[in-house]
């Protein structure tokens, strides 16, 4: 059997990020501003995007040498017609133990849930910006209700894959007024609040460290309002810093990305829509595996335990 792999840091690599498609139905301006991403913008076309079945190739590879976490995210991974087939190809694969799902919810319908669920999706984690509508509108530039994610999450939570995780990117002047609603809104659910520190990802979201909103600060409000304490990490290598109301009213979480990157205990990669490998969030540069993949270069046998 093939050898888990490490890095030069000796970090494993055990959680894949799957991007499926480069498309989105939303225009957040810290991911996809409207002004680079317009009607004229040309996304990749059918044919460059790896298929279901080449991504369940590379993914039993990937398996073999350790990996264990699947993330399906996108662009809008529910664009992807059918991709309750994908999560069951991806379910028969020895070696994965849990297949998560990133998704702004906006076509997460009950069928939809209910499919993903029963071809075996384990997670999900929904991104949402804001509670209050107006502000949730102006964040995904293109008028979508904030009631309509939420019916999502209710989908998703029907369906059994809650507790649901939820991300807000939090942005100063743009939603950080929202916060307090936010933890306010899911408090005494199952469900987790993360807040993410907006991040330079490289695509002229005209990012600068002043639109930060550093997660102690964030932590304060909240604490001011409903104490907390922190909890144990999950698992080594989490992003996410864990507190619970001491009230009992849940959990909550602080992606500190800015102010305390957490790149030491990283464990991740990244498979591109069109098949390019990263092995950092930031990096530019990746492996073309679509074209090793297209020439032969990872045949059945080599996907075969
Ligand atoms: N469309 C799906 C969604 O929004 O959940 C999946 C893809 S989206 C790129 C994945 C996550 O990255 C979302 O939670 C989003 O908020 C986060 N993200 C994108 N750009 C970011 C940025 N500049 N800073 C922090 N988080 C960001
Ligand atoms: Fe980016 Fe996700 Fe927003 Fe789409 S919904 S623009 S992929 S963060």
């Amino acid at each position: 059997m093939t050898q888990p792999i490490t890095d030069q840091y000796d970090r494993p690599l055990r959680d894949l990020r799957i991007s499926l498609t480069d498309r989105c139905n939303f225009r957040c301006g810290y991911c996809m501003p409207r002004a680079l991403f317009g009607a004229d913008h040309a996304f990749l076309p059918r044919r460059e995007l790896l298929s279901f079945e080449e991504i369940a190739r590379l993914a039993a590879v990937f398996s073999r040498i350790g990996v264990r976490k699947l993330r399906l995210t996108g662009g809008e991974p529910l664009l992807r017609r059918g991709l309750e087939t994908l999560v069951e190809q991806l379910r028969g694969i020895p070696g994965i133990d849990d297949i998560s799902l990133t998704t702004n919810a906006s076509l997460l319908t009950r069928e939809k849930a209910h499919a993903l669920r029963a071809a075996g999706l384990d997670r999900i984690t929904v991104s949402l910006d804001g509670i209050d509508d107006t502000t949730f509108q102006r964040m995904n530039d293109v008028g979508f209700p904030v009631a309509r994610v939420l019916a999502g999450i209710d989908n998703a939570e029907a369906a059994g894959l809650g507790p649901i995780k939820i991300n807000m990117v939090v942005q100063k002047g743009v939603n950080d007024h929202d916060i307090p609603a936010m933890a306010a809104h899911f408090r005494g659910t199952a469900h987790i609040v993360r807040f993410i520190e907006y991040m330079d990802v490289g695509n002229s979201n005209g990012w600068r460290y002043d639109h930060v909103v550093p997660s102690r600060e964030v932590l304060d409000g909240i604490e001011a309002r409903w104490p907390v304490e922190p909890l144990a990490p999950n698992e080594r290598g989490e992003v996410a810093s864990r507190y619970r109301y001491r009230d009992g009213g849940g959990e909550i979480g602080l992606i500190s990305s800015v102010t305390q990157p957490f790149c030491g205990t990283c464990k991740r990669a990244r498979l591109s829509a069109e098949g390019r490998l990263y092995t950092c969030l930031f990096a530019s540069d990746g492996h073309d595996l679509r074209q090793r993949l297209r020439e032969g270069g990872v045949t059945r046998s080599s996907t075969r335990r």
